[in-house]
This record gives structure tokens, sequence and C-alpha cells, in this order.
């Protein structure tokens, strides 16, 4: 229990206020995790996630002087290291995905990139956490973050086992993985084959012999198109707009311009754009050898499913004309165009003119994750415009004084998320301290 619960208080600011107590169903205990004792002590920051933003900010607050564990802990709701990554399928190599930035203090180094990135990660955020001697807690799902009492009060948060942390300030990092999202078509109730999504794929050769539909416009969509392809899967590529295929290479310069556009929209509290919406596709090799090789082609919008298949707008089944493939087109040659597969199919029945149906047994969503976030819906932060409101410096949440977001919205990939976890670290003990001095300013002397 608080040692203040109850008592009357000065703030630093002449303010004259009462401390409830808190109810008795929210005691509060801080397992520590040597001892396995309970106490009632108030960290200074209660890190929530251990992914890349996780570590980066509980780096940084190890670096500014806090005490792991008598400070600050994190909070972990994976049963090991790796954050979002140890959940990827095994062809997800290395080598296919974009990178993954360094930590502070700790190179990645140069693994093999034929080897999986879950396993590279997992490895890379394990040692990590044992050089640096992170207190990281798993695991443990956090279920709720509440404010109690007036501002510097500090923050409770409780898991779904039912422990709670006291704490002055809160570095959310909770990622992206465990919200999924499907966007809703007509049909999606009656389509009678299995739908999965990203977040569910574990292997290509699960879909030998049957064909299948992969939605989606991003880098996710169009490695799951070449690894079926390798493991003989047949394909049928859909993407909401053309491909945004680009050729501009990832330089700091495009890096910054991309995270100030998300930036844009988070300072107005509306939801984030993925980072990748923002960046557009990489052109690579590997890419465009199979866009040309007919492939990596998409094949028009999808409109609706049926028990059956996929209505598609488009050109048809037959590969002779496909839609606009954005900066691909230029790839797109009579010859590329002549090995564009044909798909069985026909025109769609009660349909609009130009849509047409392909029978599919599987629909693979790739259609991206929102922000993992239920957990801080007791502190009411959504705007109207479907986001959170963040300050300028993209971690501090407008509205709700010590608490700190790290890899949502501008800062959503290992880059960003390694740099908002130092900003975040950097305020939330700027935070605390303020909170701790204020706390001290507002304890009435003993002769009071
Ligand atoms: P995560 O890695 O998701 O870590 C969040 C952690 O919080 C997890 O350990 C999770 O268990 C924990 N957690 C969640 N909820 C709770 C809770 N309630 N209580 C306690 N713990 C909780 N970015 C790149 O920079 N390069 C790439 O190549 C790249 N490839 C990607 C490929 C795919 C398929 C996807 C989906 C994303 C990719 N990204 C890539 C984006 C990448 O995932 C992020 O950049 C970054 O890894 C996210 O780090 P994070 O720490 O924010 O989140």
């Amino acid at each position: 229990m608080s040692r203040f619960a109850g008592r009357t208080r000065v703030t630093a600011s002449g303010r004259r206020n009462i401390r409830r107590p808190l109810a008795a169903s929210s005691s509060v205990t801080h397992l520590d995790p040597a001892t396995a004792e309970s106490d009632d002590r108030m960290l200074d920051v209660v890190v929530i996630g251990a992914g890349q933003a996780g570590l980066s900010a509980a780096h940084h607050l190890l670096r500014s002087g806090l005490r792991a564990w008598d400070d600050v802990v994190v909070l972990d709701a994976n049963e090991g290291p790796g954050g979002a990554w140890r959940h990827r399928w095994d062809s997800l190599t290395l080598g296919d995905v974009h990178g993954i930035h360094d930590l502070p203090g700790l190179p990645l180094g140069t693994p093999d990139p034929a080897e999986p990135a879950s396993r590279v990660v997992a490895r890379y955020y394990g040692a990590y956490e044992s050089t640096f001697d992170l207190p990281v807690l798993r695991p443990v799902a956090v279920a709720s973050v509440e404010q109690r009492f007036e501002e510097h009060d500090g923050f409770v948060v409780t898991a779904r086992d039912g422990r709670s942390w006291r704490t002055r300030a809160v570095v959310n990092a909770t990622g992206t993985w465990d919200s999924p999202w499907v966007p809703h078509y007509p049909g999606i109730e009656t389509f009678r084959g299995r739908q999965l999504h990203t977040h569910d794929f574990t292997a290509a050769t699960d879909f030998r012999g049957r064909r299948v539909l992969v939605v989606g416009g991003g880098t996710s969509a169009a490695q799951f198109v070449l690894d079926l392809d390798r493991a003989g899967v047949e394909t049928v590529w859909t993407a909401r707009t053309a491909p945004r295929w680009t050729s501009r290479s990832f330089d700091q310069e495009w890096g910054r311009a991309v995270e100030a556009s998300v930036s844009a929209r988070t300072t107005r509290g509306l939801s984030p754009h993925s980072v990748v919406a923002a960046t557009g596709l990489p052109l690579t090799g590997m890419y465009a050898r199979a866009i040309r090789s007919g492939l990596l082609v998409s094949r028009g919008p999808l409109l609706r499913l049926t028990p059956a298949g996929a209505v598609l707008a488009g050109p048809g089944p037959d590969g002779r004309g496909v839609p606009a493939q954005g900066e691909a087109d230029r790839l797109l040659d009579d010859a590329a165009h002549a090995r564009v597969r044909v798909l069985p199919g026909h025109a769609a029945e009660n349909g609009d003119a130009d849509a047409w149906e392909v029978p599919v047994d599987v629909v693979l969503w790739a259609t991206g994750f929102r922000a993992s976030l239920g957990h801080l819906s007791r502190l009411h932060l959504r705007e109207p415009g479907g986001g959170i409101m963040m300050g300028t410096d993209a971690v501090t949440v407008a509205k709700q004084p010590g608490l700190f977001l790290v890899g949502y919205g501008a800062s959503a990939s290992t880059l960003g998320a390694t740099r908002a976890g130092r900003r975040a670290a950097q305020a939330a003990v700027r935070y605390a301290n303020a909170a701790k001095t204020e706390t001290e300013d507002s304890v009435e002397p003993a002769s009071a």
C-alpha cells in the first residue's frame, strides 16, 4: 500500500490534496524476481514490452543512472527474448528483411543472412538483455495501466495474472504484432476455404496443392508470393492500389522525411500510417526478377469473396492485360506480359463489367497490424481521429503526462524504435525526477 495512502499533503504548488486510499481490490505488489518478495515500492519507470523499442529505452534508462529492479523494470508478455521477431516464420531469413538496426552499445554484427530472422533477433535481444543486465520480467502480459490520484502519484500497471507495479512513469513499447488487422470485404463470412493473417503464417509448404489469394500491398505480401512460389504453391496477388514500388534507396534524408510524414498525422491525433505505407516497396533485384518472370504481378483490387473464390477488378484471368503496377510497369515488357500466369476464372456473376472471379482455397491476409494498446484503454487516450495525440518529439503523449510511447507511428521500425527509446528514456527520467521532487516537497513535516 502506498505510504501516502489516506494522508493529507501540500503540493509544491501549494495546493492541499487529500490522498484517497487505494481500493482493497487493487492492492499493489511488486515482486522482486530475485527474492519473490512483495513490496510496495514506487518505481521510477516501468517499460512495457521488450522488443527493439523497449530494450533501447531500458538501456538508456540504466545509463541515466536508474537502477535495474529498484527503479526500473521491463515487463514482457513473451516467453523469451525477441519481441515480435521471435514469432516470424522460418523462411523469413535475415537476408529477406529490410534490416535490423543495431541496439545501442552492442552491434548485431554480421549473422548468416540465410538464418531465419526470428532466431537471429531472439539471440541478439537475449544477448543484449544479459550483457546489460536489463531487468526484464517475463512472461508478464500487462492488462491495464491506470493513473492513480493526481498526476504525480503515477500509475499502477497490472498484469493479467494480478501482479501490479506502481511507477511514476511508463514507457510503452508493445509494438503491433498482437493486433493483426483484417479489412472487411463482402463475402468474408461465407468463404469456405481457410483464412489466415500474416500473424499466423508458419510455412509455405502448408499450402501445397492449394491456390492462395495473397491480399496486401506491403512487403509481407510480396514476400509471401515469392515464398509460396518456391514451395510450388500457386498464388493470386491482389493489392488495393497499384503496388508502391520505388527504386529510391532508403537513405537518411528520405528516412527523416518518412518519419516526419507519419508524425504529421500523430501530432494531430490521427491514426498512424504504417512506415511501409509511407516508404513504399523497395524494388530490389529479387523483386524485379520476380516481376519480369510474370509472378509478382498484382491482378487487381479485391472486390469481394465468394464461397469458393475471390472477385477482382481488372483485366481478367488470362494475364494478357494486367492492371497498373506503378514503377514496375517499366519492367513489364511484352515478353514479361506473356509470362504472367494464366489463372482459372471467369467473368463475375451479377458483377461489375470489369470484375472476374478466380477460385481460391486460401486467403492470406497480409494486411498489416494496428498498435497494441488495449491495455491503455482506461487512460482514454484515443482521439476522434482514431489515433493518440503525440507531442512533436513523437514519444510524449500530449494529454497524458508520464506516459511515453515508443515503436508507435513514426518510430515503428527498428531504426525509429531505437532512436525513440532514447528520447523516451530521457523524457521519462526527467518526468520521474520532477515527480519525486514534487512528492518530497509535498510531504508534511512530522511537526506540522
Ligand atoms: P515488438 O518487437 O513487437 O515488441 C513488443 C513487445 O511487447 C513484444 O515482446 C510483446 O510480447 C510485448 N507486449 C505486447 N503487448 C504487451 C503487453 N500487454 N504486456 C506486456 N508485453 C507486451 N522493421 C525493420 O526495421 N526492419 C525490418 O526488416 C522489418 N521487417 C518486418 C517484417 C514484418 C513481417 C513485420 C510485421 C514488421 C517488420 N518490421 C521491420 C517492423 C518491426 O517489427 C519493428 O520495426 C520493430 O521490430 C518493432 O519493435 P517494437 O519493439 O516496437 O515491437
